[in-house]
C-alpha cells in the first residue's frame, strides 16, 4: 500500500490524496523574463544599438552554465564578433588595497571626459574558492557607476578560473559590439588570474604601492614580466618620497629583465588615484605603447596569439566539462577514487581506465 497511514485500521495521522502542483510561477512570465526574453536577433540588434539593459542580459547568458543559455549566448557572440575588436583593452592588477577601484574610477572618468565609453569587467578567482570575493560586491568605482557611458560588471563567479576567464573574454566581444571603445579587465594580484587577463588585453597595467614589500604585493617575477607598465599609486601627501623611491627601485629591477617580445621597455610611473594626480601621464604612457605596438606589428600579433590561446582554452574546457558531467564517468570516478585512496590502483591506471571508458562510450 502506498500510504499505510490511510488504512482505516491505522490510528496515526491521516494523509489525504494530494493534487497535482500548479506551476509556481506564471509560465508566461517565466518565459519572458528568463532565457527567451529576446530572440538572438533582438539581442544582437539591442547590443549594436548600445542598449545597456540588453547588453547586461546577454552577458548574463554568457555567464550562465545552462546549455540552452549557452547556445543562445554563442549565437549572439558569433553575430557580434564582426563588430568587435575596436576597443583598447587594458588589464589592471594589484593586490587588495593597492587602490584598483579608486584608480579605475579616476582612469575611467579621465576617459569619459574625453568622450569615450568604458566597460569594466573583472576576473576574481577568490569568489570561486571561498564563495566570497576580494574584488567585492560593494559599490566600487563610485563616480563611474553613476555614468551612462560606463558599464561595470562584476566577475562571473561560478566555475573554474579558465571558465570564468572565458566568460569574461566573451563579454568583451559583446561590450565592444555595443560601442564601448575602452575596456578594463580587473583582477586581483594574487598570482594565477593574471595570466588569464594578460591573454585578453592589449596593455597590462600593474598597480603597486610603496613600502608594502614585494612579497606582500605578491609580485612574482612572472607578473612583473607580464606588465607593460607599472604604476605606483598613492603618491600623495607625505607618501610622495616613498613612492619615488619605489619607482627608482622598480626601474632598476626592470633593467635586469630581458626586453619583452613587444620591443617596448615597460615604464614605471607614480600617481594618485584618490587625489587625481598623474592620471594623464598614465594614459599618455598607455597610448604611447599602443601607437608603438601598432607600428611594429606586435598589436595584431598579440591579438592573433590570444585568439589561438582561447581556441585551445575553449577546447580544454569543453572536453573537461563533457568528461566530468557524464553521469557514468562521475560514478566510475567515485569508485576509482576509492581504489586509489586505498592503494588498490595507481593514479595513472585509474586515469587511463576512466578516459578509456569515456572514449569507448563514443563520446
Ligand atoms: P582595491 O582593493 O585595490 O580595489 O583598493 P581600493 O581602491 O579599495 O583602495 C584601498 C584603500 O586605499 C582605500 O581606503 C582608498 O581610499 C585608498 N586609496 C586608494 N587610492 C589612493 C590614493 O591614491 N591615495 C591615498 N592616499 N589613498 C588611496
Amino acid at each position: 500500500m502506498e500510504h499505510p497511514e490511510n488504512d482505516p485500521k491505522y490510528n496515526g495521522l491521516k494523509v489525504n490524496k494530494g493534487i497535482a502542483q500548479p506551476p509556481s510561477v506564471n509560465p508566461y512570465l517565466k518565459k519572458r523574463v528568463r532565457s527567451n526574453a529576446y530572440t538572438v536577433a533582438e539581442y544582437v540588434e539591442g547590443i549594436l544599438a548600445g542598449d545597456r539593459v540588453i547588453l547586461s542580459q546577454a552577458v548574463t547568458l554568457v555567464e550562465s552554465s545552462r546549455p540552452e543559455h549557452q547556445e543562445t549566448a554563442q549565437a549572439i557572440i558569433e553575430q557580434c564578433l564582426p563588430h568587435s575588436g575596436n576597443a583598447v583593452r587594458v588589464g589592471i592588477t594589484g593586490v587588495p588595497g593597492a587602490g584598483k577601484s579608486t584608480s579605475i574610477d579616476a582612469f575611467g572618468m579621465h576617459l569619459l571626459e574625453k568622450g569615450h565609453k568604458l566597460a569594466v569587467l573583472a576576473i576574481d578567482p577568490s569568489s570561486e574558492r571561498s564563495g566570497g570575493s576580494i574584488l567585492g560586491d560593494k559599490t566600487r568605482m563610485e563616480k563611474l557607476s553613476m555614468e551612462k557611458n560606463a558599464f561595470i560588471r562584476p566577475s562571473p563567479s561560478a566555475g573554474s578560473l579558465g571558465g570564468v576567464a572565458r566568460k569574461t573574454r566573451e563579454s568583451i566581444v559583446l561590450c565592444e559590439a555595443a560601442g564601448f571603445d575602452y575596456l578594463f579587465v580587473e583582477t586581483v594580484g594574487v598570482g594565477q588570474s593574471e595570466t588569464a587577463v594578460h591573454s585578453m588585453v592589449d596593455f597590462f597595467l600593474l598597480i603597486q604601492i610603496a613600502g608594502a614589500g614585494d612579497e606582500l604585493q605578491g609580485i612574482k617575477r612572472g607578473i612583473m614580466e607580464m606588465a607593460d607598465g607599472i604604476v605606483i599609486n598613492k603618491a600623495d601627501g607625505d607618501n610622495i618620497d616613498k613612492a619615488k623611491m619605489a619607482q627608482r627601485q622598480l626601474r632598476n629591477a626592470l633593467h635586469l629583465y630581458p626586453l619583452p617580445e613587444s620591443g617596448w621597455s615597460p615604464e614605471v610611473l607614480t600617481y594618485s588615484g584618490y587625489y587625481n594626480l598623474g592620471i594623464t601621464e598614465v594614459w599618455d604612457m598607455i597610448h604611447r605603447y599602443i601607437d608603438f605596438v601598432k607600428q611594429n606589428g606586435f598589436f595584431d600579433l598579440r591579438r592573433r596569439e590570444q585568439a589561438k590561446y582561447w581556441m585551445f582554452e575553449s577546447i580544454n574546457e569543453q572536453l573537461r566539462n563533457g568528461f566530468y558531467r557524464d553521469p557514468e564517468i562521475a560514478k566510475l570516478l567515485l569508485q576509482l577514487e576509492d581504489e586509489v585512496l586505498h592503494s588498490r590502483k595507481s593514479s595513472f591506471v585509474a586515469a587511463r581506465e576512466a578516459i578509456g571508458r569515456y572514449y569507448r562510450n563514443g563520446k
